[in-house]
């Protein structure tokens, strides 16, 4: 019997952790490690912030699924990695501490056979001075939690503005040089525009977007050339009437250094520091690491193996300049080179470099989005990681044969612009692949033409809506659940 510990329960562990447990069946052990006891559709979470779902409808809990399914599951956390075990047990382990329960705090060591790191990234407010959600008017909707909080502020906004008829200031983008998930803020920024427009507040709001893009469109993709409407334009054109239409101001080359209450301090490319004030901000943190250390079968630290921030794995990490980068150094099988039998899916992994063409302002500061890791590769990684890992139990030919780099997958990310059965709308944006590959597809910054296109209208919240409904039935492991994609 081989045990495979799955740490996460977020999209690429639970899809892993789904998709195992179907194909090894009752011979193998599948355990679930992961401190939060529900699962989330993350991407709902922008429709929590603006009121138009509850908690309720973007999560379930994982436990009573786990039990039903034969998936173990322990609501803990990992602290630190064994992979050759250690003076306690021989076998390769973690230690983990219980979150919750009885064993609150207390810390156990789990023995594996096969590890999957789906631990996602920290979501480091810490790294901006004065961002935190809920603190002076700064909001995140990067978990339901958060999400719910920012619309409980947005909401008591929009009251005082309707009672006092005083004007307000919305800020929304990114809260620091190197954040990702421009694509969240962007949804956000269109929802948070169209609620207050329902309300018919909107001549009482100045609503701004700011951002570490270079400029409007990049979502930390370096930009993309879309086929819209029959021609081809790029996102900065198409964000742009996007925003031009709605009245929203933009600032881009923004790396947010600093909060305070009611201001966002941030310097830009030129290395000039400015502000912008508001009365209510949705900034995403960056992303880093969780900070875990590993330790050899002596006892001595030996992280650099497992983790440079995030966790090491088949990717070309040798530094190059931007002109030198191409789609080979992504990672195509998520396996760390030093133990293989540790993957990482979904945005657990190191990437190589981001996809954006890195800048430093001119004091030598990051401002240039790090690479987004969006729900489709999270579950295509994780669902490849889990199918080598069956492979390996069944076949045991100690081979790889499922692969998938960003540099040869597709991601399609539909954005909600606006919640309603008949004035919703979605901006649907189809890339292939996510890491552009200059060399196939010179002509078209990288990427194909055919396969790359956007669309802006109602059509696009439906769909949104249908991803919603659908994401969560496969979640919950309903009837041939399998048959949907990731
Ligand atoms: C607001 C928002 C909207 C988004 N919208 C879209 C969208 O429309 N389309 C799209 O494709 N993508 C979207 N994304 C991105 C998408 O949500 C991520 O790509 C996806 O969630 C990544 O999955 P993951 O499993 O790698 O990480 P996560 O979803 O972050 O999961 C990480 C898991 O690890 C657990 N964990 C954390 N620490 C530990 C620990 N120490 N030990 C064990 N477990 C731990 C967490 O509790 C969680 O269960 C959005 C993201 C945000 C924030």
């Amino acid at each position: 019997m081989a045990k495979v510990v799955i740490l996460g329960a977020g999209i690429a562990g639970h899809v892993a952790a789904a998709h195992l447990k179907r194909k090894l069946g009752k011979e193998h052990e599948v355990l679930v490690v992961s401190p939060n006891s529900n699962y989330q559709w993350v991407p709902s979470n922008i429709w929590v912030g603006i009121g138009k779902m509850k908690k309720e409808d973007v999560v379930f809990p994982l436990q009573p699924l786990y039990k039903r399914k034969g998936i173990g599951y322990k609501q803990a956390k990992v602290v630190a990695f064994y992979p050759e075990g250690s003076s306690q047990i021989s076998k390769a382990h973690v230690s983990v501490e219980y979150v919750a329960g009885d064993k609150q705090g207390q810390q156990e060591l789990i023995d594996y056979d096969y590890l999957i790191n789906a631990t996602g990234p920290k979501l480091a407010f810490d790294l901006t001075p004065g961002l935190s959600p809920g603190e002076n008017d700064t909001y995140s909707v990067c978990t339901y939690g958060h999400a719910t909080e920012a619309w409980h502020a947005l909401d008591t906004l929009m009251n005082k503005v309707k009672s006092t008829g005083q004007k307000a200031k919305i800020l929304i983008g990114t809260g620091h040089g190197k954040s990702t998930c421009q694509g969240a803020a962007f949804e956000y920024i269109l929802n948070v525009e169209k609620v207050i427009s329902d309300a018919g507040l909107r001549d009482k709001f100045e609503i701004t977007w700011i951002s570490n893009e270079f400029e409007l469109g990049d979502f930390g993709m370096d930009g993309l050339l879309v086929k819209y409407g029959g021609k081809n334009i790029t996102s900065k054109e198409m964000v742009e009437s996007v925003f031009e239409h709605r009245g929203i101001k933009w600032i881009t080359k923004a790396g947010v250094n600093k909060i305070e209450k009611g201001i966002a301090h941030y310097e830009n490319l030129d290395g000039k520091q400015k502000e912008e004030h508001y009365d209510f901000a949705m900034l995403i943190p960056a992303f880093s690491g969780h900070g875990f250390k590993s330790y050899d079968e002596n006892g001595e630290e030996n992280t650099e193996k497992l983790f440079k921030g995030f966790m090491i794995v088949d990717a070309d990490y040798t530094p190059k300049p931007y002109e030198q980068w191409t789609v080979q150094d992504w990672p195509e099988t998520y396996q760390n080179p030093s133990y293989n039998n540790i993957f990482a899916p979904g945005i657990a992994f190191a990437p190589p470099h981001p996809i954006s063409k890195p800048r430093k302002s001119a004091n030598g500061t990051d401002i240039s989005p790090s690479p987004p890791r969006t729900g489709m590769p999270s579950g295509i990684t994780a669902k490849l990681v889990a199918d080598n890992i069956i492979d390996q139990i069944k076949n045991k030919d100690g081979k790889l044969h499922h692969k998938g780099s960003l540099g040869n997958m597709g991601a399609a990310c539909i954005a909600s612009a606006g919640y309603g059965a008949f004035t919703g709308s979605g901006v649907s944006i189809t890339t292939y692949p996510i890491v552009p590959d200059f060399k196939k597809y010179p002509d078209s910054h990288g990427r194909k033409l055919g396969k790359t296109f956007g669309d802006i209208g109602l059509a696009g919240h439906w769909l949104k809506l249908a991803l919603h409904y659908a994401f969560l039935y496969k979640a919950k492991m309903k009837p041939f659940w399998w048959i949907i994609p990731e």
